[in-house]
């Protein structure tokens, strides 16, 4: 038997629903922040993430699947979202048109990582980008948008931790600084701080490597060696998130695995699934639209990993723990969002002549808008009675020869057990008048 290839899986029917129901809840909030859907080919050229993402990332570095193709240009699946919407941005001219774009868009990503649990190497985000603003009132919007979309989806325990990691004018100083502090820690760090160090001493902050968290642990901070445009930037995003409630944490250690981020960076932690861990990250980016061929354009965006936040929702609404009144809200509020797979009707057909007429009332009914299944193999009403509860049809309608000669169909409530009548000439309009009565 041929199996996924490892750290890919299938998203099964039982589960799309809740996949479902946060995609759209998600796209419905962005909307109504003025977001528009871009969707981004999931291939682009090499050098696109290599100049976005950064050389010396672990992403561009170890992480992502890179291979000619058939002429030899040099392809990668794409790890991320930001530097192709950025690439399309800049491609098509969207700034023309005006110079504020709100974008978002949902996908699967690709990156080599070491398989573990709940970690895939085909994973899945929603990807949100602005460009044209410079105001930090964005930055904070942005915060507050993950902060409300997650109060939405019934999440608790969240903790948004933010930083700011300066901008060209002030980051040399800084990067000079910790360069001085990791010259005398040399001994403890591990190759890969070592080799990234003079080039991208930044780097090393985002290092998961036990010894190189502990001998960085008193590293000098961004954030005191911001100038004083950044430090304003700064104290306003944090200002205006203290007045519109949403609680954060400053992390000075918040440096994220990419190299395009300035100012403003920040992430989204939950500790639902045990150890404290990122449901989205994100941060600004003014200096990377240039960088990748286009004009000066101010950039910020966040993502939300998909696969893990489906994990929680599921987790949540699974959960028979005790709940407050808060957590049950939000849970009856999701579980309406996710629609349901059952069918209204579930059509049992017995003989050749009613299997005919209950494709034909199926496919009139389903194009009605009414969820309607039947079944073809000609087995016996008890055993379809069995196949209508396991689908958790609302009702079945019961064609036997004898109902068809009687012109009397039976519509039964499998809820209430209550039965109704119709006669099979227009089986189709009385369905629609007895449910929408009933
Ligand atoms: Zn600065
Ligand atoms: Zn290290």
């Amino acid at each position: 038997m041929i199996q996924t290839i490892r750290g890919f899986r299938d998203i099964l029917p039982e589960d799309t629903p809740l996949w479902q129901a946060i995609e759209s809840c998600a796209s419905k909030l962005f909307e109504n922040f003025g977001f528009k859907e871009i969707r981004i080919p999931i291939m682009e050229k090499t050098e696109l993430f290599a100049r976005s993402i950064g050389e010396t990332t672990d992403i561009v570095e170890k992480e992502m699947y890179t291979f000619p193709d058939r002429k030899g240009d040099k392809l990668t699946l794409r790890p991320e979202a930001t530097a192709s919407v950025v690439r399309a941005f800049i491609q098509h001219s969207m700034g023309a048109s005006d110079s504020v774009q709100k974008l978002y868009t949902i996908g699967p990503m690709f990156r080599r990582e070491r398989p573990q649990k709940g970690r895939y190497r085909q994973f899945y985000q929603i990807n949100a980008e602005v460009f044209g603003i410079a105001s930090p009132y964005i930055d904070a919007q942005l915060i507050l948008i993950l902060n409300e979309l997650f109060k939405r989806l019934g999440l608790s325990e969240l903790e948004a931790h933010i930083n700011s990691l300066g901008c060209k004018e002030c980051r040399p100083n800084f990067q000079k600084e910790l360069l001085t502090f990791l010259q005398d820690k040399k001994e403890q760090l591990c190759e890969n701080c070592l080799r990234r160090m003079d080039k991208n001493p930044l780097r090393t902050l985002d290092c998961k490597v036990p010894d190189c968290r502990e001998a960085l642990k008193d590293a000098p901070s961004t954030l005191n060696h911001l100038c004083s445009g950044c430090q304003d930037h700064f104290e306003t995003v944090k200002s205006v998130l203290t007045e519109q409630g949403v609680d954060f944490i400053v992390d000075k250690t918040l440096v994220r695995g990419l190299d395009y981020y300035s100012k403003t960076t920040f992430e989204i932690l939950t500790t639902a699934l045990g150890a404290q861990s990122a449901v989205a990250g994100g941060g600004r980016y003014d200096a990377l639209i240039k960088e990748l061929g286009g004009d000066e354009t101010y950039g910020i965006g966040f993502a939300i990993g998909l696969d893990r936040l489906a994990e929680i929702v599921a987790q949540m609404i699974n959960s028979n723990a005790q709940e407050d009144a808060k957590a049950q809200t939000s849970k009856a509020h999701f579980l309406e969002l996710m629609h349901s797979n059952s069918p209204d009707i579930f059509i049992i057909p017995l003989g050749d002549k009613a299997i005919r007429l209950a494709y034909m009332w199926t496919s009139a009914l389903n194009i009605a808008g009414i969820k309607t299944e039947t079944d073809y193999s000609g087995r016996s009403l008890k055993s379809l009675m069995k196949r209508a509860d396991k689908l958790n049809a609302q009702y079945v309608l019961i064609a036997g020869d004898k109902e068809i000669e009687d012109n009397a169909l039976v519509l039964r409530n499998m809820g209430t057990k209550e039965q109704y009548f119709v006669t099979t000439d227009n089986p189709v309009e009385q369905v629609e008048t007895l449910l929408n009565r009933v």
